[in-house]
């Protein structure tokens, strides 16, 4: 039986990648905002809705450079979830803030709004919450929050590529969504990332923080690294950005299946779709209840390896766990957080995987339920 990954990288045929560089042999020219740098960020300000995108070479630079470029007071303390991936984290430390742990909703995942206020202080200066398996965030009370208490709010929407609340695309919320193009996300470049801001004045600072602060050949006039999109990746980007429809419409299929297969079965819990949002199946996560369902989530997921299959512990540990933190945060800070990483297992998940093979991974989940 073939090996099943937790996931497999989009790509367009090959005659439509090699069709989409030939300009590049012409022209040489393969990086620094070239033609097709300047095409995707115009395709993308359409499709999301918003007036400036900022290409970068992954999601987490982004992450660190809009941090920088916001402009918060030094040492600040940000509020967010460790329910998520090391680079929101990581970034948040890495410019020089404090992460200040807010707990997670129990059926979104998300930041638990309920509980934000507690944790304000008054050296609090942003919040990064995360659109967590493609759930937004409750970004009306989030506003509210960040308005009431003048604080930026700055969204890791790596895993809300392409997703809409209220007909609105998740990119114009807060002052500044991140996303992510690496190869195991919805939608990529090979490996990239995006910004998307409203405030004009940012423009300047996110161009100087990803280019050396280089503006012209002999002015070099702010202190920035190197972070920015080559042209393949955006010529990457320009493909798999017209396939993103059916890729998502097939991602919706296997998710379907998912869930008639699942849904129902004492001791699993799958995400509620939510009212309002159009989805872009990012994820496929399920929560085990050992007492009823019979088996914890570490048996499933070896019981699947064992079959061949890749399932992903995601995310287990949070990121306050984490061996480099030892010492630094408490984990038991964010219960609903620690529980859920511990419980919580991502299937399978991309637009070619066949249904027959989604009803295999299913039949292998249930065989361990309590009879
Ligand atoms: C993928 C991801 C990132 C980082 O993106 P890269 O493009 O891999 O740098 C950040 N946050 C979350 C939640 C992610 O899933």
């Amino acid at each position: 039986m073939d090996q099943i990954q937790v996931t497999r990288s989009s790509m367009p045929d090959i005659e439509e990648y090699t069709n989409e560089i030939r300009d590049l042999w012409d022209s040489h020219w393969l990086t620094n905002m070239g033609t097709k740098h300047m095409q995707f960020q115009s395709e993308l300000e359409s499709l999301l809705g918003v007036e400036h995108v900022a290409l970068y070479c992954n999601g987490h630079l982004a992450l660190e450079n809009i941090l920088e470029a916001i402009k918060l007071p030094a040492g600040g303390e940000i509020i967010t979830s460790p329910f998520t991936f090391a680079s929101t984290t990581h970034a948040i430390i890495r410019c020089g803030f404090k992460p200040v742990f807010c707990d997670i909703d129990p059926e979104t995942y998300t930041i638990d709004v309920n509980k934000i206020e507690a944790l304000i202080t008054d050296r609090t200066v942003a919040v990064v919450p995360v659109h967590v398996y493609g759930n937004i965030c409750d970004v009306e009370k989030i506003d509210e929050i960040a308005k009431k208490h003048n604080l930026k709010v700055i969204y890791d929407a790596a895993h809300a590529f392409a997703v809409t609340y209220k007909g609105k695309s998740s990119a114009v919320f807060g002052d500044a969504s991140m996303f992510s193009f690496h190869a195991t996300k919805v939608f990529n470049t090979i490996e990239g990332g995006a910004v998307c801001y409203h405030d004009d004045s940012l423009e300047q600072r996110l161009k100087d923080l990803k280019n050396f602060g280089i503006h012209s050949a002999e002015e070099v006039a702010y202190v920035g690294g190197n972070a920015k999109m080559n042209e393949f990746c955006a010529a990457m980007g320009i493909c798999n950005l017209r396939h993103l429809d059916e890729e998502i419409k097939k991602r919706g299929a296997v998710v379907a299946k998912y869930r008639e297969l699942l849904s129902g079965i004492k001791g699993i819990r799958l995400c509620r779709e939510q009212e309002d949002v159009v989805p872009n199946y990012a994820y496929f996560p399920v929560v085990f209840d050992r007492e009823e369902f019979g088996a914890d989530r570490d048996e499933v997921f070896h019981k699947l390896e064992e079959n061949g299959i890749c399932a992903r512990k995601y995310f287990y540990p949070i990121t306050t766990a984490f061996d480099c933190y030892k010492g630094r945060f408490d984990p038991n800070d964010t219960p609903v957080a620690l529980d859920i990483s511990l419980r919580v297992l991502t299937l399978p998940l991309y637009a070619d995987l066949a249904l027959e093979d989604v009803e295999r991974i299913c039949n292998i989940i249930l065989s361990l339920q309590r009879r």
